[in-house]
């Protein structure tokens, strides 16, 4: 089953298209993205398996013109990948926030498409543009089913204690204020591949999942299911990210709002894309630049990276507490997969526990799965790429499946 995953962006749209066999036999046929849509000067990068990629620069005026733009260059006679429309049976979109209205994916219908508006409040840079994606998708292609997949969705299973602020109840009750979480997709898929790949029993293991990319996130599975993890009511919250300052003490708000005479909203836009790395270390919210001014002697960039590590071995360390221990610790996303001194550091931190790393396993570890920890490790250590797209294929080919 041909399924094009869709992840919708205010001014983007990611996209692949997989040839599903079953859950793990498949073919990435295509991936690509729109950027820039709305702007000036559009991009679409078209990147098919086994041919040259494209790149187009012209003016996408809105989401709708992007979906064609892409559905155009899967069936381009020269770069295309299938020769019409008709071959794709399914389309899963990527939804950042479903609150507790979703525990796992689900087919689109009005009902479904209210409760993501609804949810808009709690992810206001991305529900909005999911929709877009989605009345767009169905637009251009009115008989092809909608499945929707949530990075809320994993985290459905922690309980109260985890998942409630102590805040009064009622705003709770009012307004849905809890900690819902994000990257749950990501989560999920890495913890099932890493209890693989280290012969656990998924239904009878600890994993930590350390997510460390452009936005960084924390969870505790017990078991398959997720008990505890760092993002909040939004992606603000729990460790130091590009642009997001993570916890940070709730009272440095109207305290700073007072001194500086800020709204809410540019309170907002400052504690989202204004702090973390951008805002401690002042030049870069890349942790590639990051590195490089550190090696060049910049003592805020070095402050930066040294908060990383401070901030990932809190959360891993009161995770394992919270567990009563933990059988595999993993890393993935772009910045925990591809800087091997992150993950070395980090699992030092837990020598004291018995974690020991293969340097040689660490330091070759990039692209592929791999255990960094060695042999005599109390705990084992991996690093799995994460394939957030690959899960919401798998979920939009079985919902499609069963219509038939
Ligand atoms: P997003 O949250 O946008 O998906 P990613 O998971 O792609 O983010 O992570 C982006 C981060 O990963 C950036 O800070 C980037 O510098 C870092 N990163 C990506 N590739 C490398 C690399 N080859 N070496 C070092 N850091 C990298």
């Amino acid at each position: 089953m041909k399924v094009l995953v869709i992840n919708c962006g205010s001014s983007s749209v990611k996209y692949q298209l997989l040839d599903m066999h079953s859950d793990d036999d498949f073919v990435l046929m295509a991936k690509g993205i729109v950027e820039k849509i709305g702007l000036p000067e559009g991009v679409l990068t078209h990147k098919p398996s086994g041919k040259t990629p494209v790149e187009k620069k012209l003016y996408i005026p809105d989401h709708k013109v992007g979906m064609k733009l892409v559905l155009d260059a899967l069936v381009d006679p020269e770069h295309g990948v299938i020769s019409s429309f008709e071959e794709i049976e399914a389309v899963g979109h990527r939804i950042v926030q479903g609150a507790d209205f979703f525990n796992g994916s689900v087919l689109v219908d009005e009902d479904v498409m209210d409760k993501i508006e609804l949810c808009c409040d709690f992810a206001p840079l991305h529900n909005p543009a999911h929709i877009l994606g989605i009345r767009a998708m169905q637009a251009v292609l009115p008989a092809v089913p909608q499945v929707v997949t949530f990075d809320t969705a994993f985290h459905q299973t922690m309980e109260p204690k985890a998942y409630m602020y102590a805040l009064p109840y009622e705003y709770y009750e009012k307004y849905r204020v809890r900690r819902y979480g994000a990257h749950g997709t990501s989560h999920q898929y890495v913890s099932q591949r890493g209890a693989k790949l280290a012969g656990l029993d998924l239904a009878n293991s600890r994993i930590i999942t350390c997510h460390i990319g452009n936005g960084s996130s924390i969870t505790a599975i017990r078991n398959g299911k997720c008990v505890d993890t760092s993002m909040g009511f939004t992606p603000l919250e729990g460790m130091i990210m590009g642009t997001r300052c993570g916890c940070i003490d709730a009272n440095i708000l109207p305290y700073l709002m007072k001194k500086e005479n800020l709204t809410p909203d540019q309170m907002t836009d400052i504690m989202n894309k204004k702090s973390g790395f951008i805002g401690l270390g002042g030049k870069t919210s890349d942790m590639r630049d990051t590195v490089a001014l550190a090696a060049g002697g910049d003592e805020r960039a070095q402050l930066v990276i040294d908060k990383v590590k401070h901030d990932i071995v809190k959360l891993v360390g009161g995770y394992i507490a919270e567990m009563g221990g933990v059988d595999l610790i993993i890393f993935t996303a772009g910045i925990a997969e591809n800087n091997a001194w992150l993950r070395r550091d980090v699992s030092k931190a837990f020598e004291f526990l018995g974690v020991k790393i293969d340097d040689a396993a660490n330091d070759a570890a990039r692209y592929e799965e791999a255990i960094i920890s060695a042999p005599s490790s109390s705990i084992k250590v991996a690093m799995i790429p994460t394939n957030e797209e690959l899960v919401i294929a798998r979920d939009t080919m079985h919902i499609a499946q069963n219509l038939k």
